[in-house]
């Protein structure tokens, strides 16, 4: 049994020794039995939240309305979720109302699907209420129960679907998958950054591209910001070279398949809800990409930056264009300043040498940047000055 198992059976047995049932839950029980890596353990129970509370010396109120509390032992944290049935689902979203049940098949019905819906006990005895152990060998994503009436009551399982598929590598189950065909406009009742969220583990996971395809096939990337009617660019994306390595990879390479000028990329960052910081990244990766089309001077070298430039090559890379990556990297590397900090001198130096500060003198600092970035010029104060010295 990995560490993190380990390490919380006390928890489970704590809650036991009081009286009450406890599970491992979710994620980490499917993620156990695939041999994956496991982040975290959620452990579900028969007992109320002010019940766990007092089996437990420190605790924090995570989400005491929905039942969950977190307790603190032997210097980990575990999120322990009293059994709960959801209910009166509006607007295709979160239930508005959550009744605590004794029974663990209860909690266990209300999950989205059916290799999340297992539960181990401290003996290792898994309950399976619907096959989701067979779903695991056979690799696919099926709905617990009706799977219209589960993306009617959460449309954002629909999405949950395809980030397993891309993370686990699996497959929709057909039922699932055709459930998720007819309703997938649903997904417009749902808040952009919680599709995001998905789209992202979507976009970043092993089979990303086989993921992606669903995504586009089946509808759902019609309900979401930039992406409506843009099927045919987006194809290109299930036949990538591989799946993007990071969130800002991914958001470059679907900037670019769009074929975003620079200007509409803050428009299109914003409106997938990201951040200010993701979005200056994603510009700069973009703008990067452009430059590696067009034999880039070592001047823009120096303005993409190590990062930038990285990505880009790992973007052309992804989308199968040739880049001399090596020559790119070792000209990098071998430019004699990477960063305008690096450069000997700056604009007080300049006033200092009597120059007069104004718009002239930025165009004197940014010519003497030029030339010692190609090599014209050394990097020294000394040489700067004789420089300046002529120019006067
Ligand atoms: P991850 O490795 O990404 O954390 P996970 O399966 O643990 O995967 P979570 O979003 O952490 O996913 O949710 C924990 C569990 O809660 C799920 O395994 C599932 O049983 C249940 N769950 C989460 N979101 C939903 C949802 N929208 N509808 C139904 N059940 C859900
Ligand atoms: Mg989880």
């Amino acid at each position: 049994l990995p560490e993190l198992f380990v390490k919380a059976l006390p928890v489970l047995q704590t809650l036991e020794q009081a009286g009450f049932e406890a599970y491992f839950v979710g994620g980490c029980v499917r993620d156990l039995l695939l041999g994956r890596h496991i982040h975290d353990v959620d452990i579900t129970t028969n007992a109320y939240p002010e019940e766990v509370k007092k089996c437990f010396d420190r605790t924090i109120d995570t989400g005491i309305q929905h039942g969950t509390v977190t307790a603190l032992y032997g210097g980990e944290s575990y999120e322990i979720t009293t059994y709960r049935t959801e209910s009166g689902y509006q607007d295709f979203r979160r239930p508005d109302k959550v009744t605590f049940v004794q029974n663990l098949d209860e909690d266990l019905k209300r999950r989205d699907f059916t290799i999340n819906a297992l539960a181990m006990n401290t003996k290792g005895e898994i309950v399976d209420l619907f096959h989701g152990l067979d779903d695991l060998d056979k690799k696919v994503i099926r709905a617990v129960g009706v799977a219209e009436e589960r993306f009617h009551e959460d449309a954002l399982r629909m999405m949950r679907a395809v980030r397993f598929m891309s993370q686990l590598q699996f497959s929709l189950e057909g039922r699932t998958r055709q459930a998720i065909v007819d309703n997938h406009e649903l997904l417009s009742k749902i808040s952009i950054e919680r599709v995001r969220e998905e789209f992202v583990k979507m976009g970043t996971g092993p089979d990303a591209r086989r993921a992606f395809a669903e995504f586009l096939d089946t509808g759902l990337s019609e309900e979401c910001p930039h992406l409506a009617g843009k099927k045919d660019q987006l194809t290109v994306f299930t036949s990538l070279k591989a799946s993007p390595s990071s969130e800002r990879v991914l958001w470059s390479l679907i900037v670019i398949l769009l074929n975003l000028p620079e200007k509409a990329i803050g428009g299109f960052m914003k409106d997938w809800k990201n951040s200010n910081a993701m979005t200056r990244k994603v510009k700069g990766i973009a703008a990067a990409f452009d430059k590696l089309g067009q034999s880039p001077s070592d001047v823009d070298l120096f303005e993409m930056g190590a990062l930038n430039l990285n990505d880009a090559i790992d973007a052309a890379f992804i989308l199968g264009q040739p880049v001399d990556s090596k020559t790119l990297l070792d000209r990098y590397q071998k430019l004699p300043i990477k960063d305008s900090d690096d450069l000997a001198i700056d604009g007080r130096w300049l006033i200092a040498q009597g120059v007069r500060p104004g718009p002239k003198m930025g165009t004197l600092l940014n010519d003497i940047k030029t030339k010692v970035i190609n090599g014209d010029l050394v990097n020294s104060e000394l040489a700067i000055a004789k420089y300046v010295s002529q120019q006067l």
